[in-house]
């Protein structure tokens, strides 16, 4: 059996419900019943959680901020993979370089850098996820002269590929 820093929910766990809603930031709750909500407590998880699912053959869905208005990463079946726990940020600012989680939110991302005299071009909500950020199409408060993708160098999402499936770093 996996052992996972965080949780694994079933259906009928508890806490699995005040999990499927909180994944969607707004009153509109989706509908959608993942059978299994995987609370991630650090990046092995991620790609424990991965395994799993190669390996038992449902779906893969991600939340990073949870702030997707239609509730995209809550789907039916298959595993939610919950990353909202994975919010830590550094910054080391003579490499004019910072690490975030998915879940660190457009907010600290805004004043962390600038503390020490940099920006990062985030949206103008400030509760949004860089995860779902950055795997979208992000819109920045400064996109006339900044393009939010062209500072980051490396982003991790979740990869189900013939390798048996990881959460990786991609260029
Ligand atoms: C009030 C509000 C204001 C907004 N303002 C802006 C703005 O100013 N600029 C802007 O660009 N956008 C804005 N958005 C849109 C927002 O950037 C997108 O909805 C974004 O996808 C939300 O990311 P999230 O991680 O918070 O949401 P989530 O719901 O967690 O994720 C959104 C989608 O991305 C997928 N995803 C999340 N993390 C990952 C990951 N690590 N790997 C792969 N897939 C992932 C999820 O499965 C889901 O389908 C706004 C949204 C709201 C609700």
């Amino acid at each position: 059996m996996t052992h996972f820093d965080g949780s694994l929910l079933a259906r009928d766990s508890d806490g699995y419900e005040a999990a499927r809603l909180g994944a969607v930031w707004n009153a509109r709750k989706p509908d959608r019943h993942p059978d299994l909500i995987l609370l991630a407590g650090s990046d092995r998880d991620v790609q424990e959680g991965v395994r799993l699912t190669v390996a038992r053959g449902p779906r893969v869905s991600v939340r990073s901020g949870g702030h997707s208005w239609i509730g995209t990463g809550v789907r039916d079946g298959g595993l939610l993979i919950d990353l909202s726990a994975l919010d830590e940020v550094t910054v080391d600012a003579p490499a004019r370089r910072a690490a975030a989680g998915p879940a660190v939110q457009g907010s600290r991302l805004n004043t962390l850098p600038a503390e020490r005299g940099l920006v990062f071009p985030s949206g103008h909500c400030p509760s949004v996820g860089v995860g779902g950020f950055l795997t979208g199409r992000p819109l920045h408060a400064v996109r006339r002269s900044h393009s939010a993708r062209q500072p980051v160098r490396r982003r991790r999402s979740v990869d189900r590929g013939a390798g048996g499936g990881r959460a990786g770093r991609r260029p």
